[in-house]
This record gives structure tokens, sequence and C-alpha cells, in this order.
């Protein structure tokens, strides 16, 4: 790590910032590394990280067709919250969040996590017994959730309207340890950590296909760059995952969708907390630079394109203005789409595959960013040992067939 002088800064600064020395390297491929992991996204280079920080395994590649962080992680909403319903998810999403509040610190790179609270807003009966549930379970599991009347939501988020709507406020479910983080520096933070310690991440390098022994266990694959040689292997490409999976033979249950969020022009601080309301189809929170950042449900139809239909982002328009009046008068800056990768029952997989030495960590659907630190965690511990970290034992492939299925539509059917 480079240290400055102010003055040193100031030469660097008027000098056009020309010396700097980059984040990470941009190293050429080698013949042949302990792991290779596909995907430059935040959950492949955390999962890079924690390879050679926890299980010094740093021989490792993380290849990326496009830029690192290019992907969903820097197209998400990047909101942070660990209530989940099922025992399972809750210990998942916890991990996470506890790795969230010492991230900065242990990548020694600010990746401004705030935890401002998420709001979650119920409307009818059915979303006040469904949030009171998930207040119940989650406080058995050690995870901070409470329930708030309209008056008390309208206390912690002034700007919302809990009058005059056609879905009326009932009440919320507040956690406030979650919040937001910056999107893009967790990539960059994760990257650079990675590379100090060995990792070569190499951008513009497309896995193009999966070569495996006669005995079905991976030997390497094939990239845009060559072939490179390895005996495990960690997709953690979402919105290509079945793409990927294919090259290997492996028929993945997920479907692809658009999902779309959209900015204001910047403005002032004027929203404190991040609001989240499943029913009107909207979320929505004020970033570090004053933009409002808004988000909605997956488009209707499974496609790889990076852009959703028109009605869907006007839709939560509509119903961001009713729960916020004075937001109509809000410009829209820009509207943007990611593919995500949905699992039947909306719970991620992270787990070894039927290929010996094939890894996969995928199906995140609309709410993967929360859980990159944990889930590059065990994911990476799942890679090291060739055995699933006991937190995410339950995230299997085979529960598709078997029925172990974890279902939290509830918490993740429009939601982040
Ligand atoms: C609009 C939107 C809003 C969202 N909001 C939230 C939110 O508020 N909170 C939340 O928790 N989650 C949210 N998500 C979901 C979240 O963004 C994802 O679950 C998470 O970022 C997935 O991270 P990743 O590292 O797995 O994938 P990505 O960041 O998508 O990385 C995968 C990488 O794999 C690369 N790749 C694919 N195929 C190949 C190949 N053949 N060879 C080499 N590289 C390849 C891609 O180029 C990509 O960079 C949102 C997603 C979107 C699209």
């Amino acid at each position: 790590m480079q240290k400055f002088s102010g003055l040193e800064l100031l030469r660097r600064a008027l000098g056009g910032h020309k010396s700097w020395q980059p984040q990470w390297r941009n190293p050429d491929p080698k013949p042949e590394y302990d792991a290779v992991i596909i995907g430059a996204g935040g959950h492949g280079l955390a999962a890079a990280y924690y390879l050679a920080k926890e299980h010094g395994i740093t021989r490792v590649a993380v290849l990326e067709r496009g830029w690192l962080g290019g992907g969903n992680t820097g197209r998400n909403t990047t909101i942070v919250r660990s209530n989940y319903l099922f025992d399972e998810s809750a210990a998942l999403y916890e991990h996470s969040v506890k790795l969230w509040e010492g991230l900065s610190q242990d990548i020694n790179y600010n990746v401004m996590y705030s935890a401002r609270g998420v709001l979650m807003l119920a409307h009818n009966i059915h979303d006040v017994q469904s949030f009171k549930r998930h207040v119940h379970a989650n406080r058995l599991n050690g995870v901070d959730n409470e329930w708030l009347t309209a008056e008390q939501c309208k206390e912690f988020c002034p700007p919302l309207n809990i009058s005059s709507m056609r879905y009326p406020i009932l009440g919320g479910a507040l956690q406030r340890r979650g919040g937001t983080a910056r999107h893009d520096a967790v990539a960059w933070g994760f990257a650079r950590a990675a590379d100090a310690r060995g990792v070569d991440i190499i951008q513009n390098c497309e896995v193009t296909g999966i070569r495996r022994g006669a005995d079905g266990a991976v030997e390497g694959v094939e990239t845009s760059r060559g072939f490179i040689r390895t005996k495990k292997i960690g997709v953690s490409a979402a919105g290509h995952t079945s793409v990927v999976m294919a090259m290997a033979g492996v028929r993945m249950p997920l479907e692809s969708y658009p999902l779309q969020a959209l900015v204001s022009e910047p403005v002032k601080p004027a929203f404190p907390t991040v609001v989240m309301s499943n029913t009107i189809h909207a979320y929505i929170s004020q970033s570090d630079k004053g933009e409002m950042v808004i988000g909605a449900g997956t488009d209707a139809y499974t496609s790889y394109s990076q852009r959703g239909a028109l009605h869907i982002t006007t839709h939560t328009l509509d119903a961001i203005c009713e729960l916020v009046p004075q937001f109509r008068r809000l410009r829209m800056l820009r509207n943007w789409g990611g593919i995500v990768d949905v699992t039947p029952d909306r719970s991620p997989i992270i787990a070894k595959t039927p290929v010996p030495g094939l890894y996969v960590n995928c199906g995140w659907g609309t709410g993967g960013f929360k859980a990159t630190p944990g889930s590059g965690n065990v994911f990476a511990h799942t890679i090291a040992k060739d055995a699933p970290h006991p937190i995410n034992a339950p995230f299997t492939l085979e529960r598709f067939r078997d029925g172990f299925l974890i279902d939290e539509a509830a918490a993740a059917a429009v939601a982040h």
C-alpha cells in the first residue's frame, strides 16, 4: 500500500494523475492455476480473496469476459439486509452482514457500508402477518428486525405518505443494521485485496468451454485467450450461469430475467433510509451522491437482454410517487438493467456439482449483492475443502430433486 504526504498528493494531482500505482495488475493468463473462478463480479472476487486469505490458495485466476464489476455487481441498487425467513437463509445473510460490518477494515478499502436501516412496508393484512412472522423468526435467530406501526414508519422516514394511498401503509418491518454499500467499491476493494495476495484478475477473457477428462473431472477452461489448466473451477457468472454450466454438461434449475433500476437527478439529503414495498413493487434509497436509487421487480419474460421493458419502470415510478408524493417533481437521470438468475425457491445455490472439481455459486436472483462477502467466504471454503461450509451446506443443487427447498419467495419476490 502506497502512503503519501499531502504535498505529494497535490503534486500528483497537479501532474495530471499520471503516476498512480494501478489498484491491481493486468496479468496475462498463466498456463495453469490451482483454482479458476469464472466471473469477476463481487462474488467471484470475494471468493478469490478468501481463497488466498483463509485457505492459502493464491495460484488463482479470476476470468472476466468484460470488465470487473461490469455485471450485476455494478448494476444493483445495493440494498443489504439479513431478515430472511428461514433459519438457513438467516444464517447465510447474517454471516454476510457481520462481514459487511468489518469489511472496509478487512480489505482496507472504504466500501461505504451505511447501516441506515431497511424498512419493508406492509399494505394489507397478509403483509402484516407475513412481516410479523419474519420479525419473530429473525429474533429467534438473533437477527435484528422489529415491527413499526404506520405512525412509527412515518417518524422513522418522514417523507413517507401514510394517509391517502390506494394501498395504505399499515406498518413495516425495520432492520436497523440493514442499509447500503457502494457497489463499485466492493468490486474494486476485493479486486485490490485479492491481487495483493497474488490472485491474477484477467479481464476481457471469456470462458468458452470447460474441458473434462476421461474420469469426468474438470481439466481446465477454454478461453478467448487460450486454454488454462486447472483442477478446480468456481462458477460465479450471475446472469449466465446456465450458459457456463452447460459447457460442462450440467443443466441448471434457473431462469434468467432482466431486472431494472433507475436513478433521479441528485438532490440534497432528503431520504434517510431504505424503503421497500413488495406489494406496490418499488424500493428506494438515496445514494451518497444525492440520487434517488429506485428499483422494481423483474421483467415478466426470460431474456438475456440487459434492457427491460418500459412499463416496468413506469409502474415503479407510479408506486414511488404514491409513497413519497414530493418526488413527483424529481427528474429521472438514467435507467439500466442486469440479468438475474432465479431459482424455483428463490434461494441461491452455493455448492459442489455432479462434475468433480466444478463448483457453482448462483441463483441469487434479485438479491445477491447483500450476500457478496458471506457468499464469497463460504464459496471459497467449498472450493478449498471440496466440501461445503456448514452455512452453505443446505444450498445444494440436489434440493431441487430431493425436495429440501428453502422457500424464500415471500422475502425475495420483488424485493432485495
Ligand atoms: C437492477 C438490479 C438491482 C439489484 N438490486 C439489488 C439490491 O438492492 N440488493 C441485493 O442484494 N442485490 C441486488 N441485485 C442482485 C445483485 O446485483 C446480484 O445478485 C449480485 O451482484 C451478483 O453478483 P455476482 O458477483 O454473482 O455477479 P456479477 O456481478 O453479475 O458477475 C458475474 C460476472 O460473470 C461474468 N461472466 C459471465 N459469463 C462469463 C464467461 N463465459 N466468461 C467470463 N466471465 C463471464 C460477467 O461478465 C459478470 O461480470 C440487483 C440486481 C440488478 C440487476
